[in-house]
């Protein structure tokens, strides 16, 4: 069958996720045949680097063979069981390993099976344990400006991307946003070197107005992803647990994006060295095979809900696909490799060569803002002019017309808005990576004229 027909039939029944559908007519779907390693290949036999991991949770390459292996030893063995009250040797297994590699003292998982899921999860579970410890009063959430946790009605409400939350704003619950540290545009003239994280003021002027009734703070730990991979220091996670600390209330990191190795260490939350009380995990976990996430907890937090089952105190959140089998051996193969296939080291010094080589390519672009990164995240986030950091017009969606030719030129690099970034799998090779600046080169070209 043509790739005409697929996309026909594609188009007859299917709504894709995140996308305007009419855009379709001039940008069809690319039906995609097969991926391997960090490539992807359509029905047309066109290839296409996956630059983005398709959507963040590609970590080790497509069809990995370790991964493809456990994955199918696992099918032949058990391919799906109720959670409750029964478990099995994947889960267990790969609980005991986690808990291993997770900042000190998540000590407890909770499995769900996406990451919106796990997000609804601490939330939940943080109303709750300040209910079951004496502060029924704590019912409120706060969360940074430009902070993305997901898509359903909770993860929303602690969301501030009116790109994704404005339209349902009347089905939300209420939740304080605190401005987010912006370090590329920092209203403190501050540079990486001198910073002290002077924005923490806006934390700490909301905290004192409202601890009282906050029963936790979300935060996505170093980076925020969907705002455009916006970095800041690890000083502002430091100071946020303190914090937090002083006023009884609960810290949620959310590194359902940033987890195994995307930012150069195991976890985000590792560059500040502080533990969350609930941490939320998903995307990478099982390197892009299975749809799982993890809630992961204290003890502290996990023994305010352990008691006689009259006092009704047991956290009743169940999804049908909890702990899947076939998932959990994939995050234990992921897992493997991470730590014994010295993926994570090889990562840090591919991320040296990835952030230099692209800015040689890209630095002095007359419409390059900057290139930040962490890991192997590297964003580059064009404006009109980098002296003055005026944005592009947003009506010329200068990121959507380069996303579109570098499809033709064999990149797959879906933007944020005017960012475009590399969050490769993390055993890309190197010449991938040069051939993906090389590509994105052109596509500049192609849009910008430069
Ligand atoms: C992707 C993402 C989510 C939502 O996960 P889904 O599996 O898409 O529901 C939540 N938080 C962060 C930080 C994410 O990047």
């Amino acid at each position: 069958m043509s790739s005409q027909v697929w996309v026909e039939k594609d188009l007859a029944h299917i709504w894709h996720p995140c996308s305007q559908m009419k855009d379709y007519e001039t940008l069809p779907p690319i039906v995609i045949d097969h991926g391997k390693g960090s490539y992807l290949y359509d029905v047309d036999g066109n290839e296409y680097i996956d630059i983005i991991s398709s959507w963040w949770c590609n970590l080790l390459g497509h069809c990995n063979p370790k991964i493809n292996a456990s994955v199918k030893k696992q099918l032949d063995t058990l391919e799906h069981v109720i959670f409750a009250n029964l478990s099995h040797k994947p889960a267990i297994t790969l609980a005991e390993e986690l808990t291993k590699l997770l900042p000190k003292g998540l000590n407890k998982l909770h499995f769900n099976d996406n990451g919106s899921g796990a997000v609804e999860c601490a939330l939940k579970v943080a109303f709750q344990y300040q209910y079951q410890t004496g502060h029924p009063e704590r019912q409120k959430f706060m969360c940074l400006t430009e902070s993305y946790h997901g898509e359903t009605m909770g993860a929303l409400a602690v969301g501030s991307m009116d790109l994704f939350a404005k339209m349902y704003q009347p089905m939300l619950m209420e939740t304080i946003h605190t401005e987010a540290p912006d370090c590329y545009r920092c209203p403190y003239n501050k540079t990486r070197e001198t910073c002290e994280c002077e924005c923490f003021c806006h934390m700490e002027e909301n905290f004192a107005k409202h601890s009282h009734e906050l029963a936790a703070v979300i935060v996505e730990p170093i980076v925020q992803g969907c705002a455009g991979m916006r970095i800041y220091p690890p000083l502002y996670l430091k100071k946020l647990r303190a914090l937090c600390d002083e006023y009884g209330v609960l810290l949620i990191a959310d590194e359902i994006a940033t987890g195994f190795g995307r930012t150069g260490k195991m976890f985000a939350c590792d560059h500040a060295g502080i533990t969350p009380d609930i941490m939320t995990i998903s995307k990478a976990l099982t390197a892009g095979y299975m749809p799982m996430s993890i809630m992961a907890v204290t003890d502290k937090i996990y023994d305010a809900f352990y008691a006689d089952y009259f006092e009704y105190k047991a956290f009743m959140h169940s999804h049908t696909y909890a702990g899947n089998p076939l998932g959990c051996s994939a995050a234990l193969a992921t897992l493997d490799i991470l730590q014994n296939d010295g993926v994570l080291a090889a990562a840090q010094d591919k991320a040296v060569f990835l952030h230099q080589a692209l800015e040689d390519a890209l630095g002095k672009h007359p419409n390059v803002g900057e290139i930040r990164h962490i890991g192997l995240i590297n964003a580059i986030e064009l404006v009109k002019d980098p002296a003055t950091k005026e944005p592009l017009p947003s009506k010329a969606r200068t990121g959507y017309q380069i996303y579109k030719k570098a499809l033709d030129h064999g990149l797959l690099l879906r933007p944020l808005g005017d960012v475009l970034y590399f969050n490769p799998p993390l055993n890309t090779d190197n010449k991938t990576l040069e051939d993906a600046i090389d590509r994105t080169v052109e596509s500049f070209k192609d849009v910008l004229g430069k």
